[in-house]
């Protein structure tokens, strides 16, 4: 079977054979996808020209009604979603759920807080600037929802989650979304994309998928359009520097890979309760969705006195999950999403073991249970030890996106803190101490290069959210090597898909723009 497009209100197939999509447990070949032939320059102009103006005809609220609308109709398939994620993903129902009840979850909660924009159509910002003696000639900014269109190319790990959580905010400011999932993992977006125009919920235009390469989409951006890529720090190069993009200036939002880390505490010592928290932690992190987060700790950042200590504790936690084909209920750790990433991972394990000690696993012929070795994508979950610090050759510069992690040992707080820095802009890092001292000194010296920071003491040892864990009130995003992106952090999700300007002119006449906008100060509230 092969996948069509949907793009300028209807089914189009792709040329040619296409691009399978296999299990990555079985082998088997699932089905196919392809874009070429279509029409791209066209399928945004649609997008533009017809679904922008229906959804901005329509007040935040009414679209907040939308999302409710398309969160139900996704949590009607919640189901088939599971499934598609076993068969296209190897996803266990751990990891499917992370991605599926995330998507949705993220889609109803925007529906939710889309609710206190009220009837407003554009935003205002900030009180009215005098610029006359008499009062009478003032500036007021304003945030209006972009006409053009919102491009989302998404990575491959989150077929359900990263489509929403771009979906939720630009539809919500009233822009139309052209949605380019990755192929690997294309089908499960394509059928939430399917359900939601079966619902027919959005007006024509307003929802497009493209699967396959992106082929030329991006010679067709233009200036009002916002690209909002995932993926690699490669691919986001590639995008970042595309001619068309450059010259037309087109905002493009980056989240790309990242070196996260966790840091135990020098007060968290063997025996301790945040100890064996973060051995924990460390573990869900390597094995929930066999380590393909972007948010996965990569670095696990220990006292160098209890650097032994810790790796045991790590590797007697993973010792009791089992690998392999997730249709076998034992099994919590599932397969990598293809062979492409399986060899991508081997070969950055290679590296990582030229300068680390290998704690446990790493046998690149392991016996994953239920699955055969020559056609599954497996990767044996993998904790290396480093001494090196700073002076490590590539723990601090190759993200191996599989369950991997590697332990550096430290010996001061400016030692942790330039360990921590060296990942060169991260999405998140974790704090885990009971020390205030520590906790106080070491949240600023890495603050900025990180998006997010999650401190962990005892106090909050059952209720924190996790280190891996993107919570749709609270800012996704990294500096540097993350991309430089923001997404999320609540309403200020629809600041990317709206654009500032000042109206200069007389007060009664900015008076009467502002009535139908509403005060950016609740995107902050
Ligand atoms: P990728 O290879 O960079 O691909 C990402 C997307 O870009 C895919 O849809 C891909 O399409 C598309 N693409 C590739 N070349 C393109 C081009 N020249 N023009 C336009 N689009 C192009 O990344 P991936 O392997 O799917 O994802 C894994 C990476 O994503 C990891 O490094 C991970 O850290 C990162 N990630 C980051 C976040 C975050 O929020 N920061 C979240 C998830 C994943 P095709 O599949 O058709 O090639």
């Amino acid at each position: 079977m092969k996948l069509p497009n949907y793009v300028s209100g209807r089914w189009s197939l792709g040329q040619g054979a296409g691009e399978l999509l296999f299990d990555p447990v079985t082998g088997d070949e699932l089905v196919s996808i392809s874009s070429q032939g279509i029409d791209l320059e066209a399928a945004l102009q649609f997008a533009r020209a017809r679904g922008g103006p229906a959804l901005r005809e329509l007040s935040y609220t009414q679209r907040a009604d939308l999302l409710e609308k398309i969160a139900e109709a996704l949590a009607a398939n919640r189901e088939e979603y599971f499934r598609l994620s076993l068969l296209n993903l190897g996803a266990t129902q751990a990891d499917a759920s992370f991605d599926v009840d995330g998507a949705i979850y993220t889609m109803k909660y925007y529906a939710k807080i889309g609710r206190a924009l009220a009837e407003g159509k554009m935003l205002k910002e900030g009180a009215l600037v005098p610029l006359s003696k008499s009062n009478t000639f003032a500036g007021q900014h304003f945030l209006m929802p972009t006409k053009g269109a919102a491009v989302f190319i998404n990575a491959f790990n989150f077929p359900a989650w990263g489509f929403c959580e771009k979906a939720a905010p630009a539809l919500l400011a009233g822009v139309p979304i052209v949605v380019k999932p990755a192929s690997p993992t294309a089908w499960l977006t394509h059928r939430m994309v399917e359900d939601i125009v079966k619902a027919d919920i959005l007006p024509p235009g307003a929802i497009s998928i493209i699967c396959d390469s992106a082929r030329d989409l991006l010679e067709h951006a233009r200036e009002e359009d916002i690209v909002s890529f995932t993926g690699s720090g490669d691919t986001a190069a590639r995008i970042r520097s595309h001619a068309n993009i450059l010259g037309r200036s087109v905002r493009v939002n980056i989240e790309a890979d990242s070196i996260n880390s966790a840091i135990l505490g020098p007060d968290s010592s063997p025996g301790t309760d945040l100890f064996d928290l973060l051995a924990k932690e460390v573990v869900r992190e390597m094995t929930l969705k066999a380590g393909q987060k972007c948010t996965t700790i990569r670095r696990v950042l220990v006292p160098r006195q209890w650097l032994k200590a810790f790796g045991d504790a790590v590797s007697a936690r993973l010792s009791s999950m089992k690998v392999g084909n997730p249709r076998n209920p034992e099994v919590k750790v599932g397969p990598v999403v293809n062979k492409a990433q399986q060899s991508s991972c081997l070969e950055g394990l290679a590296k990582l073991r030229e300068e680390s000690e290998v704690l446990f696993g790493g046998n690149k012929n392991f016996q994953p249970i239920d699955a055969d070795l020559e056609k599954s994508s497996f990767v044996e979950p993998t904790l290396l030890s480093s001494k090196n610090g700073l002076r490590a050759k590539y723990v601090h510069d190759i993200e191996v996106f599989g369950p991997v992690a590697t332990l550096v040992a430290y010996d001061s707080r400016e030692d942790l803190i330039a360990v921590t820095r060296r990942g060169l802009g991260s999405l998140v890092a974790s704090v885990f101490s009971n020390d205030l001292d520590f906790t106080r000194d070491t949240v600023p010296g890495i603050g900025d290069l990180h998006g997010r920071v999650l401190v962990v003491d005892s106090n909050v040892a059952g209720q924190h959210t996790g280190h891996g864990n993107v919570v749709p009130s609270c800012l996704h995003g990294g500096p540097g090597r993350a991309g430089g992106g923001e997404e999320l952090a609540g309403l200020r999700a629809l600041l990317l898909y709206h654009r500032r300007f000042v109206v200069q002119g007389p007060v009664n006449g900015i008076a009467e723009l502002s009535k139908s906008c509403v005060d950016t100060a609740l995107l902050y509230s």
